[in-house]
């Protein structure tokens, strides 16, 4: 087995574990792997591993490997940061945007969605510890941009995603999941069908899982370290 199999192997385990922590389906958790930074071979062979889920940070980096991999059946996601001049590429190339945190973008991507393909599926990004530095949506302006994003013709607004200030103590990293989680079920009160928690990282997706994750986004421990890359998220 190569070194990435068997991370995956081992993620997937960890995955399954947590859910029966949690009382919850192993396969109601989807495991998205996060292949920023890494070459299409390294995906090639998480896909050959059986992943079919990848996500990515950067634009321009995403268009390269999605070009190198056109021979096999990836689903793309969209992580990073969103540039108004970026949408276009984004609403054409990828199956999911984890990280609509503001209308404007929710707009240009609904009307640059291309008409023979399905409706974008989107999280909207909530910046659920209030660092200043992060991006996200902040809680209160949460419950109007969520109705208006719903709205859109060409997106279809699945949950909500967030990327809490780390911890090492699984007590204090179930606190925004815990957060995040409360906003998704007060919307669905108010009316939303949202079915998705976009939550948990190499370091807690357990703790995410014992929230309700219901995409855990991996990287880390599926590829390895990365190489600094300017910018990371
Ligand atoms: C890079 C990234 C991840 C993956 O983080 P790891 O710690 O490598 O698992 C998940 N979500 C977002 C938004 C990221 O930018």
């Amino acid at each position: 087995m190569t070194t990435i199999a068997s991370n995956l192997q081992a993620v997937r385990d960890a995955i399954a574990s947590a859910a029966v922590g949690a009382d919850r389906h192993a396969g109601d958790i989807n495991l998205l792997a996060v292949s920023k930074t890494f070459a299409p071979d390294a995906l090639r062979e998480a896909y050959q591993a059986g992943q079919t889920c990848f996500a990515e940070s950067y634009v321009q980096e995403a268009l390269d490997k999605i070009a190198a991999l056109q021979d096999i059946p990836i689903e793309w996601h969209y992580i990073g940061p969103i540039q108004s001049n970026k949408t276009r590429a984004i609403a054409e190339n990828f199956a999911w945007v984890h990280s609509v945190d503001r209308l404007k973008i929710a707009e240009r991507l609904s009307e640059q969605r291309p008409a023979h393909l399905p409706p974008l599926q989107v999280c909207l990004q909530v910046n659920i510890s209030m660092e200043a530095s992060k991006s996200g949506a902040v809680p209160h302006e949460v419950d109007a941009l969520a109705h208006a994003i719903a709205k859109l013709p060409n997106l279809k607004l699945r949950g909500l995603m967030a990327v809490p200030a780390p911890s090492d103590e699984i007590a204090a990293q179930r606190l925004p999941f815990a957060k995040l989680r409360e906003l998704r079920d007060e919307l669905n009160r108010q009316g939303l069908q949202l079915d998705t928690l976009s939550m948990g990282m190499s370091h807690d997706f357990a703790a995410a899982i014992a929230e309700g994750a219901t995409i855990v986004r991996i990287g880390t421990a599926i590829f390895g370290d990365r190489a600094y890359h300017g910018n990371l998220v």
